[in-house]
């Protein structure tokens, strides 16, 4: 498949006001937008770097996927996404190289981009998000 760029990195945070503080006033980035994703379960911040972008995480449910993550791993890196031209045919690319799809079929993310995971199964223990510009 052919990646076209980092999308963005999503970091898993306990307290999005606490992180936001620190992307801002230490690494001097600007939080653009603030998104509830009710269908993931979090509340993500995020911010430009170059032609990627950060993607805070907040679970906004104590049993959500991002707060187990935190309670297992702590805070920290949660996924690595990845822009492709057509998602669809990304995902079916990586199946037949036998990955396992978390995401069999895209679903709308944060941003208005169609996304989908691969299993970290099957990645090296890196969460893997794959997304496209919805078409016009
Ligand atoms: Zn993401």
């Amino acid at each position: 498949m052919e990646l076209q760029n980092i999308e963005h990195i999503g970091i898993a945070v306990k307290d999005l006001q606490v992180s936001i503080k620190f992307y801002e006033e230490v690494l001097g980035l600007k939080c653009y937008k603030i998104e509830e994703i009710e269908d993931q379960q979090v509340k993500t911040a995020f911010f430009k770097v170059g032609n990627t972008k950060i993607e805070l995480l907040e679970s906004i449910t104590p049993d959500g996927s991002i707060a187990k993550h935190i309670e297992k791993r702590g805070e920290g890196l949660h996924h690595i996404a990845y822009a492709v031209d057509d998602l669809r045919a990304a995902l079916r690319e990586a199946e037949s190289k036998g990955i396992q799809l978390i995401d069999r079929e895209p679903r709308k993310g944060a941003e208005g981009l169609n996304i989908a995971f691969l299993h970290p199964k099957s990645t090296q223990g890196v969460l893997t998000e794959l997304c496209e510009k919805p078409k016009e």
